[in-house]
């Protein structure tokens, strides 16, 4: 299995060969999933077998079976949830990245990549406005990101309190992730959830919250979020962090979608005070163009992470020589990890920062424009000005089937993936613009097929 005799060279070939023209698709297909488990079961049934097979045979079961019934988030028609949108660049370097087993551990076994990736991590660090010593590591994804930056948050609070035992509170708005929730029940930690009436926390909201609660030596951190996922709002990340300093709380700022719009000069003013953050979390998978999976984790104090989640074991400490440098894996939730900073390197390097920079603001753009056309059509109505690349909008008169039904046929028709959204219990029309490559005549026939 690990030798290059004749059946593994073509299969290399074949296999490369289809990495090849999937790469040169342009556009990419929006295509859907239309088999229900049980035809895709017994299309894959019998594949493995006990006796290997012709890799042929198996990749022609990919291309015909498996890679039709996706949708491609990559695609600029797909314009729901949180699209993707990965670089030429940053997908074919994972490709590179897969072929080489590219260990991402630690400085010992992998100091040259942890050294591109740091450099990544810096970059972002300096948009932040992290001080220099900011530092961290690539994780898996924003829900991976949140689960170890509230980690490192709830040690640091109980060795400060000297009371390891104490059940800790996190004050989050109504409208942090769903991975903020998962995280705070894993960790065994309290929400103090503030109401945000505008969907926005606020330092005035957080304030109002505290007033009406008799004790709060239980607070160990603050969550703001810097881009919501529903509809891309950017807490008050200034007057939330000064409340943070004030109170001795962690600041973590979750900026899983939004976080990427630091590249954009457009929106500079909105993320002011994120320098303030004690951790901060970005999804290059989401609006930084890399390929899944990629969430980086900065912490201010990255000591304070390795005091957390740095593993110790008789055959671990070979790691932690002197000239040990780095090792990403003291930094999160995990042990191995893949060197998953280098597509987003890669692609960096080949197009420029400036190139991400403009790259970002088409999402801006396009959602601007997207308001537009809605305040002006008298069936449609806007929810609320977009600030980054989300768009929330009513079309007067409709329920939820008919949502349901529009959404649906834009998708069988190929024009689009715009699945609906809630909003205040209400269901709405909601486009994610991510994909630069998206087309203001795409959201006008979406549009089109409202009235
Ligand atoms: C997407 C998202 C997450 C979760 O990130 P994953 O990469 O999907 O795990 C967390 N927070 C926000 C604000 C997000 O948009």
């Amino acid at each position: 299995m690990h030798r290059v005799d004749d059946v593994t060279d073509q299969m290399i070939r074949h296999v490369l060969a289809y990495a090849d023209g999937r790469l040169r698709r342009d556009p990419v297909p929006l295509d859907r999933g239309t088999k229900t488990m049980a035809e895709l079961d017994g299309l894959l049934a019998g594949v493995i077998g006990r006796h290997g097979r012709d890799p042929d045979e198996v990749l022609d079961v990919y291309s015909s079976v498996v890679a039709p019934n996706v949708i491609s988030t990559d695609s600029s028609r797909f314009l729901g949830f949180i699209p993707a949108a990965p670089t030429k660049a940053s997908l074919v370097f994972d490709a590179l990245l897969s072929s080489a087993s590219l260990q991402g551990i630690s400085w010992l076994e992998a100091s040259g990549a942890v050294a591109a990736e740091n450099s990544v991590l810096r970059l972002i660090a300096g948009e932040a406005g992290l001080p220099t010593g900011a530092g961290g590591c690539f994780v898996s994804g924003g829900s991976a990101g949140n689960l170890s930056a509230l980690a490192v948050a709830r040690e640091t609070a109980k060795r400060r309190a000297g009371d390891g035992r104490r059940r800790l509170r996190v004050v989050v708005g109504t409208e942090a992730h769903s991975s903020i929730t998962s995280t705070l029940r894993l960790l065994e930690m309290d929400a103090l959830v503030v109401r945000t009436p505008d969907h926005r926390l606020t330092a005035g909201a957080v304030s109002a919250a505290l007033a009406e609660d008799p004790d709060l030596s239980d607070v160990a951190a603050v969550v703001a979020t810097a881009g919501t996922a529903n509809a891309g709002i950017v807490d008050d990340l200034a007057g939330v962090g000064a409340l943070a300093r004030e109170h001795q709380w962690w600041f973590h700022v979750d900026g899983a979608y939004g976080g990427a719009g630091i590249f954009a000069p457009s929106l500079r003013d909105r993320y002011r005070g994120l320098e303030l953050a004690d951790s901060f979390i970005l999804d290059p998978h989401k609006w930084l163009f890399a390929p899944y999976d990629c969430c980086a984790l900065l912490y201010r104090q990255p000591v304070l992470a390795r005091a957390t989640h740095t593993q110790h074991a008789p055959y671990l400490d070979a790691l932690r020589t002197e000239d040990s440098e780095w090792n990403p894996t003291d930094y999160a939730y995990h042990l191995t990890r893949r060197a998953r900073g280098l597509p987003l390197w890669f692609s960096l390097a080949v197009h420029g920062v400036d190139a991400y920079r403009d790259a970002v603001e088409v999402a801006v753009r396009l959602a601007r424009e997207t308001a537009e056309l809605i305040a002006q059509e008298d069936h449609l109505e806007l929810i609320r000005e977009p600030e980054l690349g989300i768009v929330l909008f009513r079309r007067r008169g409709w329920g939820p089937d008919d949502y349901l039904v529009w959404s649906r046929r834009l998708h069988r028709d190929g024009t689009a993936f715009v699945p609906p959204s809630l909003w205040e219990g209400e269901t709405v029309g909601r486009f994610a613009f991510l994909h630069p490559d998206t087309s203001m005549d795409v959201v006008r026939e979406i549009l089109r097929q409202t009235r």
